[in-house]
């Protein structure tokens, strides 16, 4: 798993979106989704489960499935929060399974349920680019394997995100002062 950079999704999502559509609060709750994957370690070192079960280590909440959960409740909890609800939705499902999908491409530990509850099946790529087995789990080396691997292409996402929304965003009042009567015929 990248030690460092598993908030990155959710933070180049937001700033791809804009602070009118992702509160500080939505933030927050995509940068827990993000990381909340993870807790399934819990199970193995204090209930005994095992690493490779669906409630082990990248099963259950590693899934599609989870990820769709989790954007459920940020759908329930949206009007409470002053979110819009769609955005909500998408905004934490998206950040909940970037976690497994950064996961995906190291080259350390096993497949992930990915596709829960479609099957349990893990799977895992032929391709996995972040070379972090020899790199330790914390330390200077891990964190700037992670900023080159995921944090510059997240990066680059970000701002070409962002500059598409102000494009987008500066097109749409120009619309709005085309005339209603230029419609009328
Ligand atoms: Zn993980």
């Amino acid at each position: 798993m990248p030690t460092y950079l598993h908030c990155g999704p959710p933070l180049a999502l937001a700033a791809m979106l804009g602070r009118r559509r992702v509160s500080t609060g939505l933030l927050l709750a995509g940068v827990a989704a993000s990381i909340v994957p993870d807790i399934d370690m819990l199970n193995v070192w204090y209930a005994g489960v095992r690493y490779n079960t669906l409630l082990g280590h990248r099963g259950l909440t590693h899934s599609i499935g989870f990820a769709v959960a989790l954007g459920l409740l940020a759908a329930l909890a949206a009007r409470r929060c002053g979110w819009q609800r769609g955005i909500a939705f998408l905004f934490v499902a998206l950040s909940t399974v970037s976690h497994p999908v950064l996961d995906l491409l190291t080259d350390r530990g096993i497949g992930t349920a990915l596709f829960y509850p479609l099957t349990e099946q893990r799977v895992s790529l032929p391709w996995r680019p972040l070379p972090l087995t020899a790199a330790g789990l914390f330390g200077a080396a891990r964190f700037w394997l992670e900023c080159a691997w995921i944090g510059l292409p997240l990066l680059a996402f970000a701002a070409f995100g962002a500059a598409l929304r102000r494009w987008c965003d500066r097109i749409r009042p120009a619309d709005r002062r085309v005339p209603a009567r230029a419609y009328a015929d």
